[in-house]
């Protein structure tokens, strides 16, 4: 991993779950219902099932229609698949062996038509079976040595072998849809067979029955064609179609997003409770950094700055987004929100998540701000005592105005005199707890964040709603679209003959690996060992440098150094150059092991290139394993169709599912489990303006 310094146990705090289902009976605990002993009980809890509205808010995972269903015999070959089947032979329970490799793992599975192989090669989640099982496999359907096979096949437990055979009146109810759960695997292993989990999901229905409130009126339910809440709840657990299921989750969604919205509407509130310092708009600096500029601003560039400037004239402390993909110049609009406070006689602190990116930032702002009269001092781990104490004692004077630095800014000991404006760069690789640490450091400060990950317009209104959102939906003109390929590791000989061809021409490349260092359990090609076969083959003779987490401070920072000033040609890197890096000379990212990054991901690492005027290209090299599934392939073809970041926000939610990982997460908010952020966004306005109207705003 990269320095990233994000603090789960300070964020675990915030991760408390929204309550969606209201009344007296489904907040009542888990062992009230009937079925539920204190063993039972206990599993449950330990699955995070307290109370019965926790039960009844484990929704089915998918739903499965049994009319839809194949023969293993009929079933097509080379087609996505799914089939009910029981197993014959269960096969070895996985071993784990140091260093060796595993040998694939095998059940065989049969249907009245014939039999069925599934298998799991190195590193894929497998449960241990029992002959007699019943479950739903679905995958990718191959012919191996003419038998019918799934690798890494998805599965789910209809029944064990140790229920009873499923009853007509189950049936009955689940109308020849058969709702999937997902928790039914976690349960299973602790004891609590899968039937049995939709019997008591059965009782915890009919016991609740029409006690469940809603907190969204169905009268704006309705406007969604949405049901009444309990009708939603049966509906989702024993759906009578497949349409009713989902508006059935849609209506539990409207709610949870409703809770979402109180809570960030609370927020707000809390937040106008504390007045900040007014600080006038600036007349001689900002307008004098602007003419010193040797472009123009963009449009939405303009618009930031005014929409923040603005901010800052008022009482109310400014938390504003700024929101803008890689390369869109959120430097520069932060540099003038800086000069505007500094201008005031306040001070400013500017934070970055990695060591690379506050030396970057540090040495832009000097150079931007040296003709106007102000420096920047950094403040980073590992700086010497004395050093560190003379930074300490001058902010906490007043007499340095402007401090760029890491998390080590957070030290109880960083004490400002007058702290008015607080920036964070690259917000989403902090956790909330760590951005507000710094905010508090001053009861009058105003703050600015900053990220290049790109959230949809209108979720990120929703979701960082107890912020203002600024967005650079426009990239400085003259950019030209960094043209992307993915290729197999048979092409790396010309790949990097590609490199050393733009390495003639003057300019640079990074490449970029998922490691330091080679390791006994994996087949990755790491940065080191990648290095030494580079600089000694198809690199040869070219200046190559080698940067990773490990290097100490000063290393890293002469490292960049060089390569910033065109002392070196190829920078092997790993993921510390993630975000923000810009030397506007390199033009060419080599990522290997592409399959291995998440979409953002890579989107930031494509971002270091194509800064400048020349073009620049992205080559991805894909090594993927057998059996893993195609959607690290989906990602690099989506990666190579477009560069518009929005865009790529999209197809990652989509493929990702509920996607929660780009969202609430970031915003330091409780995670959605119902509502899916694509699927359900015309739902966000009705449930922000029920909440909002609701918490009096
Ligand atoms: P990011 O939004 O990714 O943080 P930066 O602020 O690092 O982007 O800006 C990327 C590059 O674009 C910098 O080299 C910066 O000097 C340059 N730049 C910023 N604004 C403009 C503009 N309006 N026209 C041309 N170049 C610009
Ligand atoms: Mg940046």
């Amino acid at each position: 991993m990269a320095t990233a310094c994000k603090s789960d146990k300070a964020d675990s705090i915030e991760m408390r779950q929204l309550r969606v289902l209201h009344g007296t009976v489904a907040e009542l605990p888990i062992e009230e219902l009937t079925g539920v002993g204190a063993q039972r009980g206990k599993v449950l809890r330990e699955a995070g099932i307290e109370t019965i509205a926790d039960l009844l808010l484990r929704l089915p995972r998918r739903y499965l229609d049994r009319s839809r269903v194949v023969a293993i015999k009929a079933a097509p070959v080379g087609e996505e698949v799914t089939l009910l089947v029981r197993v014959v032979k269960p096969g070895q329970a996985p071993r784990f062996r140091r260093g060796g490799r595993q040998p694939p793992r095998e059940t065989i599975v049969e249907d009245e038509s014939g039999t069925l192989r599934c298998v799991w090669f190195r590193g894929g989640h497998y449960h241990k079976f029992e002959i007699g099982d019943q479950l739903a496999v679905s995958g990718h359907l191959e012919d191996y040595r003419n038998q019918r096979q799934i690798s890494h096949p998805e599965y789910e437990f209809i029944t064990t072998a140790e229920d009873e055979p499923e009853s007509p009146l189950d049936l009955l109810h689940t109308g020849g849809i058969i709702p999937l759960y997902a928790s039914s695997v976690e349960l299973q292993e602790r004891g609590l067979r899968s039937r049995g989990f939709r019997r008591l999901v059965r009782a915890a229905l009919a016991r609740v029955e029409a006690s469940v409130t809603a907190s969204v009126d169905q009268i704006r339910a309705a406007e969604h064609s949405l049901p009444p809440i309990f009708t939603a709840l049966q509906h989702v657990h024993f759906p009578p179609s497949k349409e009713q299921a989902e508006s059935g989750r849609r209506r539990l969604a409207l709610e949870e997003l409703y809770q979402l919205q109180r809570e960030i509407a609370r927020r707000r509130r809390q937040r106008r409770a504390q007045p900040a310092s007014p600080i006038v708009a600036s007349e001689r600096h900002v307008p004098a950094l602007l003419a010193s500029l040797e472009f123009e601003l963009t449009v939405a560039q303009k618009t930031a700055i005014a929409e923040i400037s603005a901010d800052l004239e008022r009482v109310e402390p400014m938390r504003r987004l700024l929101h803008g993909d890689v390369g869109s110049g959120k430097t520069l609009v932060a540099l003038c929100a800086a000069l505007q406070a500094m201008e005031a006689g306040l001070q400013v602190a500017v934070m970055a998540p990695t060591e690379i990116l506050a030396d970057q930032h540090f040495y832009t702002w000097q150079r931007l701000l040296a003709p106007l009269g102000f420096g920047p001092v950094l403040l980073k781990g590992g700086r010497r005592a004395a050093v560190r104490r003379e930074l300490l004692t001058g902010l906490q004077s007043g007499g340095l105005p402007l401090v760029v630095g890491t998390h080590a800014l957070l030290q109880e000991d960083v004490v400002f005199s007058r702290l008015g404006l607080v920036v964070v760069d690259e917000q989403h690789r902090f956790g909330v707890a760590q951005r507000e640490q710094l905010t508090q450091k001053s009861a009058h400060a105003h703050t600015l964040v900053m990220t290049a990950t790109p959230i949809p317009r209108s979720l990120a209104l929703s979701l960082y709603g107890d912020l203002e959102v600024s967005v650079l939906d426009e990239l400085p003109p003259g950019r030209l679209p960094v043209r992307t390929a993915l290729r197999t590791p048979d092409r790396r000989e010309r790949i990097f003959a590609f490199v050393a061809e733009q390495v003639a021409a003057g300019r640079q490349t990074y490449v970029v690996y998922p490691t330091i260092e080679e390791s006994e359990e994996s087949e990755l090609l790491s940065a080191e060992t990648a290095y030494d076969e580079l600089s000694k083959g198809a690199l040869s003779g070219l200046r190559v440098e080698l940067i990773h987490g490990r290097l100490s401070t000063e290393e890293k920072r002469s490292t960049m150094a060089r390569f910033a000033a065109g002392e070196t040609d190829v920078l092997i890197a790993t993921t510390v150059i993630e975000v923000g890096v810009d030397v506007a000379n390199a033009t060419v990212m080599v990522i290997e092991h592409a399959e291995r990054f998440g979409l953002a991901q890579l989107h930031q690492l494509r971002g270091r290139v194509g800064r400048g005027t020349e073009a620049g290209y992205c080559i991805l090299v894909a090594y993927p394993l057998e059996g893993e599934g195609q959607l690290w392939r989906q990602r690099l073809e989506a990666l190579c169709a477009t560069n518009d970041g929005f865009e790529l926000a999209r197809t990652d939610l989509d493929l990702r599912g509920p996607g929660q990982l780009l969202g609430t997460r970031q915003a330091g908010l409780p995670e959605l489990r119902i509502a899916h952020l694509l699927r359900d966004e015309d739902l966000l306005e009705t449930a922000r303006a029920a909440a909002w109207q609701d918490e009096g705003e």
